[in-house]
């Protein structure tokens, strides 16, 4: 399968060349993010290494996706004047898909501590690769808010437009999705069902073999994780 997303590197960054309404693809080649991406990547790497490195991971990817968050000015009094200063202009909700997405969150919200986390239970079955959604717990409305979907792979792509289409019906308008490890397979599939949510990702390997994991991926991102 061929895939064009219009495929960016933040750090160079400046005009977006995309249709309108067509979000980008970004992806992050910050030489700390290469590195803790390769770290994930080893096989030989035990689970709290791999831990500690997709948290900070993460974390790098989180800053480039949230680079154009608007914000309000604030006054703010220091010891010794007023000055003016920053706060998000709209409310921001993290959704990690479960189990694996817990793995970015625990990297993110250190950085954004009031955050309203939100989750989607979407189990991926073994024999056909298609999703099966078992849990769901959306605020009521996330209309105005600045909604990430986190999951460390796409890879067909079936849970993240399955799990973006709930986010739409719960009202959801900018959404954008971060994952570690993306495939062409997975990026055509959120490009042809959800071409207004924005991707950022550390890397877009080869494809998926006939399991359905990225080649050359990191394995199972849950199992490695979690350790289970
Ligand atoms: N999920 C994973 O954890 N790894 C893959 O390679 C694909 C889906």
């Amino acid at each position: 399968m061929t895939v064009n997303p219009v495929v960016e590197n933040f750090a160079s960054t400046g005009k977006r060349g995309r249709m309108p309404g067509m979000q980008p693809v970004v992806v992050v080649q910050h030489p700390l993010a290469q590195c803790h991406l390769a770290a994930i990547r080893a096989v030989g790497t035990p689970s709290h290494e791999f831990r500690r490195h997709l948290n900070h991971l993460a974390r790098l990817l989180f800053l480039e996706a949230t680079r154009e968050l608007p914000v309000r000015e604030i006054d703010v009094q220091t010891p010794l004047k007023q000055t003016v200063g920053s706060q998000l202009a709209r409310p921001l909700v993290c959704v990690p898909i479960l189990r694996a997405g817990l793995g970015l969150l625990d990297g993110i919200l250190p950085l954004v501590p009031d955050a309203v986390v939100a989750h989607v239970g979407i189990r991926r079955n073994e024999e056909t690769a298609l999703p099966h959604a078992y849990y769901a717990n959306l605020p009521a409305s996330l209309s105005n808010a600045d909604v990430f979907l986190l999951d460390p792979m796409l890879a067909t792509g079936g849970s993240a437009c399955e799990a973006a289409r709930q986010l739409k019906e719960a009202g959801a308008m900018r959404i954008t999705m971060i994952c570690v490890v993306s495939c062409p397979e997975g990026l055509a599939a959120m490009e042809r069902a959800h071409p207004d949510v924005a991707i950022v990702t550390a890397a877009i390997d080869s494809g998926l073999n006939d399991k359905c994991y990225i080649v050359p991926g990191l394995g199972d991102a849950g199992d490695r994780y979690f350790g289970t």
